[in-house]
């Protein structure tokens, strides 16, 4: 009897954070898998986006503001194409995706049309978002969208993406769309209920998590490996690392199985169901996560033991007497990764000189600066401002 009253207490508590979690959430990403929005790789399922607009438009009446990060672009053209199987190198993808995308988002368009909403296509590349102007841009015309009622439907502007400057998945974008529309809620709509305690693949009686308060390197253990060749890209290791990446922006992440009936709704109404990720408590603000996760490094700066301590635990800015070797090759304003002694990156930061400067002034006091390049910039090589810790 005890143990049940504790179990009790215990699912009355996680309901309780959950729905603290959720209660001041007015703007809501969602995120749509493949798997959910295509039939098993065979072209869309009209019937599954028509039933998410309709419980986006209920949550829209009810005051939300909805963002749709949407797949399926690439799953859609493989079948328009009849292609056999999902493509496999970047052209043909590309080529799938851009006959997929406009099946998508007209079905996205119809599907929200019949409650009254219209739909705008925003198509990015990571190489945008790490711009600031375009990022700062990409921004102002998000919330213009939602300012004229408009539910925003996002997507990798595939056709024109290199492996180098990809998001890599679906998940990943959204974790960072989150700071780019600044949302108070990440909910990932996939064909999992969430996340379990072990696989259920391969375990019997898995149990379903409710609540991870925090996102440990042990609980990427639990989950799956990428199912390559399916329908999609991500798995639940995916949306592990994009919670943890939405986190470190202060949003809390839900989930779920696209497949339930009025998922967001409920999610939203704080019924406890998938998982929720609680957020990081020390949040970074939204340029300092730009830097930490949405701008690719173009280089990296070693630094001594010295200069570890100062800006880990001083919170001083990096100098050039700290610099102790330089990698890569890259340009004033450029993101470069700060590794310890033993090569372990524990920072990163935008730089306030080239590389090839950089080699000529590492080790040196800051007095030195303008004689050995015939000017200063600055004198610090990283300014703390312009640092993250990881
Ligand atoms: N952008 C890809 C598409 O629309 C999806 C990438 C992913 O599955 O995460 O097909």
């Amino acid at each position: 009897m005890k143990r049940k009253d504790d179990g009790a207490d215990v699912a009355a508590e996680i309901a309780r954070e959950r729905q603290q979690a959720v209660a001041k959430a007015k703007r809501v990403l969602v995120k749509v898998g493949s798997s959910i929005v295509t039939a098993d790789g065979k072209g869309l399922n009209t019937r599954a986006v028509n039933r998410i607009a309709e419980d986006i438009a209920h949550a829209v009446s009810g005051g939300h503001e909805i963002l749709l990060v949407s797949s399926g672009a690439v799953a859609a053209g493989t079948s328009r194409l009849l292609l056999a199987r999902r493509p496999c190198t970047i052209p043909e993808k590309q080529a799938a995706a851009a006959v997929g995308q406009s099946g998508l988002i007209q079905a996205w368009e119809r599907a929200f049309a019949r409650h009254g909403l219209k739909v705008g296509q925003v198509l990015l590349t990571s190489d945008d978002l790490g711009n600031r102007r375009r990022f700062l841009n990409a921004r102002h015309t998000l919330l213009t969208l939602l300012g004229l009622g408009v539910v925003p439907v996002i997507n990798e502007n595939d056709t024109v993406v290199v492996e180098e400057i990809k998001f890599g998945d679906n998940d990943h974008l959204a974790a960072l769309v989150t700071n780019l529309i600044e949302a108070r809620l990440l909910i990932f709509l996939t064909d999992t209920e969430g996340l379990y305690d072990r696989d259920p693949r391969k375990h019997s009686r898995p149990r379903l998590i409710p609540l991870v308060r925090r996102i440990d390197p042990g609980l990427e253990t639990l989950a799956d490996e990428p199912l390559s060749g399916s329908v999609g890209t991500g798995g639940i290791a995916s949306k592990i690392a994009a919670a943890r990446k939405s986190g470190h922006f202060g949003v809390p992440c839900v989930v779920a199985s696209g497949r339930l009936r009025r998922c967001v709704s409920r999610v939203l109404d704080g019924e406890p169901i998938g998982t929720l990720f609680l957020p990081h408590e020390a949040p970074l603000r939204s340029r300092k996560h730009w830097i930490a996760f949405t701008r690719q490094p173009q280089g990296s700066l070693q630094v001594d033991a010295g200069a570890v301590a100062a800006l880990r635990d001083r919170g001083k800015s990096l100098l050039p007497s700290g610099v102790a070797r330089v990698t890569g090759r890259f340009g004033a304003g450029d993101l470069v990764q700060i590794v310890d002694p033993e090569g372990k990156e524990f920072a990163r930061g935008l730089v306030e000189y080239a590389s090839n400067e950089v080699d000529k002034i590492k080790g040196l006091r800051t007095t030195e600066i303008e004689a050995t390049l015939g000017y200063k910039a600055t004198d610090e090589v990283v300014h703390r401002d312009d640092l993250v810790l990881l």
